[in-house]
This record gives C-alpha cells, structure tokens and sequence, in this order.
C-alpha cells in the first residue's frame, strides 16, 4: 500500500533524505547515515524496519504517557471522523468534543483554572500566552506591562514565540530572535550551577533574581513570569526544594501573571495530575499539550483562572486562533486518553508505586563511576556523567561528546535515552512497570559501562581546566 510499511530498510532511508527534512538535525550528516526507521510499537516498546526492539525510555517526545497501542483511542478517533471529522470554533460556533474536553479539564486542573484556548500543540499555546498576558494588561488598561521574563536554558517550543521565550542560545541564533520584550533570569541547577552553595541556598538565590529582574525592568512594564515545574528539554532539571515556593512568593507580591509551562510535566509525569501540584504553585495560565492526548493526536492548549478569563471575555474581540483549536478529532482522543487515566489509576500509580521505585533504583546509578548525580521525580530522571565526581567536573572534550557516544551505546542496548550536553535524561510513558523499569535501568547500566570503557580507551576521561 502506498504508506510503504513494506518497503526495505535501505530504500526507506534513501526517500526519507531525498524529501523529507527533520526538525533540530544536520539532515546532511543523517542522510549520509540513513535515519532509523520505526515502524511499529506497543506499551513501552517500539520496533523498527530491521525488527530490533527498543524500549522507549523518552515516551516519544515526552508524550505518550499511556503507552503505545491503546485501541480505544484508535476507535474514539475513528468514531468522531465519522461523525464530524472537522468543524472551526470561530464564528460563535462549538461541538460536543470541545466542550466535553474544556469541562473535563476544568474539573482535573487545580486552582481556578477553568477555562481553555485550544492550540495543535505546546508551542502554539505558548504563542497564545504571550498575546493573551499583553492583551490582559492592556485591556486592565496597563498596556505597557508588556515584558514576558523566562529562564536561560528553559524550552517553550520552536514558533517564533515558544522558542523567544526558550533560553536556548542556539535557538535563539537562528532566525532572529528573541522577539522584543522578552527577558531572562538563570535557571535553578544546581548541580551545574551551584558552586559552593547548598541546593537549598541556590534555590532561594535563583528565585530571587525575578524579584530583582521585576525591580530592574520596572512592575509596571512586567506582564508574566513563565517557567516549566520541572525543565524538561534543558535536561530534567529539578529545582531545588527552596525554588518554587519563593517564586510564588514573588509573584503574588508584585503584579504580575504566572505561567507554568506544564506541557511535560502535566498529566502525571511528576506523580500528580500537574507539576504545580507537586511544587504548590498556584499559577494564572498552565500550557498544556503532550501527555494531553499522550501523543495519539496533536492538541494543546492555554489554562485561564476565572480571573484572566474573565478580564478577557470582557475585552472585546481576542484577535487570535489557529484552524485547528479545539479540533473534534483531537479533543475526542484526548477525552479517550484521560477517561483511560482515570479509569487505571495511572497518576496515583506513579505517585505511589512505580515513582518511588524508579527514583530508588535510578538514585544508584550515582554509584558508576561516570555518574556525578542521578535525580528523579515522577517519571522523569536525569543523570549528569563527569570525569571527577567530588568535582562535578565537566569534561574537557566539547560539551555533548561524552553524552553522545552514551545515547549511542544507550540505543546499542535497546533503550531509547536522550542526551542534553553530557547529561542523560529519561522520561518513559507513564504505565511503565516494574519490571520494565529494571529493564530501562539494567541497559542504562549497560550504556554507562560501555561508555565509560570507551572513554578510558580514548584518553577522555578528563576534566576541563
Ligand atoms: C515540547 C514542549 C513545548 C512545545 O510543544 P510542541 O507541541 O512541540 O509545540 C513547549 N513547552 C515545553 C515545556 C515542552 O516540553
């Protein structure tokens, strides 16, 4: 059939790099290389055209967070398609799908966030924040809070705005950005970043650049603070202890909104339905996207508290929607994922079971001899590799070797681990068990061993000057 499921591996390759370019690649060096192909999966596992197996210890792109191969969002697709494939949400029109999506997450989410904006995805949602905070204060009549102050090393999506608000230096080298009126404070990594200072000490530091950021640009020309719970794509960053709850402090003593970018951590990466929950933050707007459909259909979205809603539907015309907000297909999909959610227990699972047990045997890979420190929350973990512990040393080869030959040996191995830099990062579908969890963790051993051989061999196991 023409979706070429058939076709030799070779000849897959050959088309892919004629016609098709890849997001964040040399698409040169992978077409001299030949991509990999995946051709099926289910549950935890993916198969590509050769037939070798791979566990999918990065849930895709964080997203499927039910796994792969649940029917029932085949069927919820499939029975929407036939009953109203597509239909807009502009000219004061609306469907069942929308509206059974947009009550059932005002019920899931915390606070007072009751009220959606529908995007295709994260990066969408996150350019709708950005006109929606300042369109927020201009029509409270305070058009000049304008200013948007994110993170260095923050992701936020790939439009020109996501990826504006991103802390991705070489993001922000391509195309011209930022945009103007986005600012930035450092992140809270500790272990990168906090010298001499306990984790606690550093976290408070980091929060209060914001405060000192807000004083430095002005509160009246400050609109949002935007942060994700948990940074994801900078490498499964955990803040510290002390981070989040002066940040919120922060925030609710100068006037301006609070953005949590949950489009990784929301729909139980983190042990409870949002990270704001795990890190008691009470934000104005959540993005979402992701684990909302676990991956099955491309939806996203903007969470507004009954106040910014309200300021809002009373501000006139939003001039502002995508063809595909609150598309029927994909608010049926997301309706069947979080119905399934639900129905197993998945969050209370992670929070209570395969969470703790994760993080328990993910902690021990701190005791390989290339590992300076090994974290998790929920089901997401990093690991940072250096070549003097005591230290937590960087490598003196460019940032990335190290972390690349350990994704290869990682693959080697059949676990799909991702790295950023020298750190290795996981974050596999939510409904991982046990046993699969002792799997992840046997090949990441296996990756780390060969890896670290593989050093020593080539003389790189030393640290920078
Ligand atoms: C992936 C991601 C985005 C972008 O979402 P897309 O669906 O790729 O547009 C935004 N924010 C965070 C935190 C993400 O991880």
């Amino acid at each position: 059939m023409t979706l070429l499921h058939n076709m030799p591996t070779a000849d897959l390759q050959k088309l892919d790099a004629a016609h098709h370019v890849h997001p964040f690649t040399a698409n040169a060096d992978l077409a001299a290389k030949g991509t990999r192909v995946i051709t099926s999966a289910k549950g935890v596992f993916l198969r590509d055209s050769d037939g070798i197996e791979l566990l999918d210890g990065m849930a895709g792109l964080w997203c499927t967070n039910i796994g792969y191969g649940r029917d029932e969002l085949a069927d919820a697709a499939h029975a929407q398609m036939l009953q109203l494939p597509y239909y807009n949400t502009f000219f004061h029109t609306s469907h069942p799908p929308v509206i059974a999506l947009s009550a059932k997450l005002a019920q899931l989410a915390p606070g007072d966030l009751n009220h959606v904006f529908y995007a295709s995805g994260g990066s969408e949602a996150n350019d709708t924040n950005i006109r929606l905070v300042r369109h927020y204060w201009a029509i409270k009549g305070k058009p000049d809070k304008k200013v948007i102050i994110s993170r260095h090393n923050a992701y936020h999506g790939s439009t020109m705005g996501g990826a504006s608000l991103g802390g991705f230096s070489a993001m922000h080298a391509q195309g011209g950005l930022p945009i103007p009126d986005i600012a930035f404070i450092d992140q809270p990594f500790w272990y990168g970043e906090g010298g001499d200072m306990s984790p606690e000490d550093f976290g408070l530091e980091r929060a209060r650049q914001l405060e000192a950021k807000i004083a430095e640009l002005g509160e009246d020309k400050v609109a949002a603070f935007i942060a994700e719970p948990v940074q994801g794509a900078g490498g499964v960053i955990i803040p510290p202890s002390t981070y989040w709850p002066e940040i919120q402090q922060i925030c609710d003593a100068h006037d301006i909104l609070l953005i949590a970018d949950e489009v990784i951590c929301g729909f139980g990466r983190t042990g409870n339905w949002f990270g704001s929950e795990t890190y008691g933050i009470r934000p104005d707007i959540m993005t979402i996207a992701k684990g909302l459909s676990s991956g099955y259909a491309p939806i996203g979205g903007s969470l507004l508290s009954d106040e910014v809603a309200d300021v809002i539907a009373n501000g006139g015309d939003f001039n502002h929607g995508y063809t595909y907000s609150g598309h029927p297909v994909a608010c049926a999909v997301a309706m069947e994922n979080l119905r399934i959610m639900e129905d197993e227990h998945m969050v209370e699972q992670v929070r209570d079971v395969t969470g703790p047990y994760l993080a328990q045997k993910w902690a021990q890979l701190a005791d390989h001899g290339l590992v300076g420190e090994a974290v998790s929350v929920g089901m997401m973990a990093s690991l940072a590799m250096t070549p003097d512990k005591a230290a937590r040393a960087a490598f003196a080869a460019d940032k990335g070797t190290v972390g690349l030959r350990c994704r290869d040996r990682s693959f080697a191995n059949g676990l799909v681990m991702r790295h950023v830099g020298d750190r290795m990062i996981i974050a596999p579908p939510i409904v991982i068990s046990k046993g699969e969890i002792d799997q992840l963790i046997e090949r990441a051993s296996t990756a780390l061993d060969e890896t670290l051989a593989g050093l020593k061999q080539d003389g790189l196991m030393t640290a920078a000057g």
